[in-house]
């Protein structure tokens, strides 16, 4: 039980640190956006940052959804824009 709380902890700490990233990304990009796409090969939805700096891929099956090109994100043919989010 002990250790299980502990991974828990972990695991909470490093979702932080994510959301902290992030926070400071949109910052520095004030015409970002977020972006919800849907991966067309598992049919998983998520929410990508438009302004993303590194490679973008499905949570759910890891195949590459979008590539940084330019400041902004170029999404592959195997993921299509639902709606662009503020
Ligand atoms: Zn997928």
């Amino acid at each position: 039980m002990g250790l299980f709380l502990f991974v828990e902890a972990r695991l909470t700490s490093e979702i932080a640190a994510v959301i902290v990233l992030t926070k400071k990304e949109i910052v520095e990009q004030p015409n970002s956006r977020f972006l919800r796409v849907k991966c067309l090969d598992c049919e998983n939805e998520q929410i990508i940052f438009d302004h993303a700096s590194t490679e973008v891929k499905c949570l759910k099956c890891g195949k590459v959804l979008a590539r940084p090109a330019g400041g902004k994100v170029r999404l592959e043919p195997i993921a299509r824009q639902i709606e662009e989010l503020l």
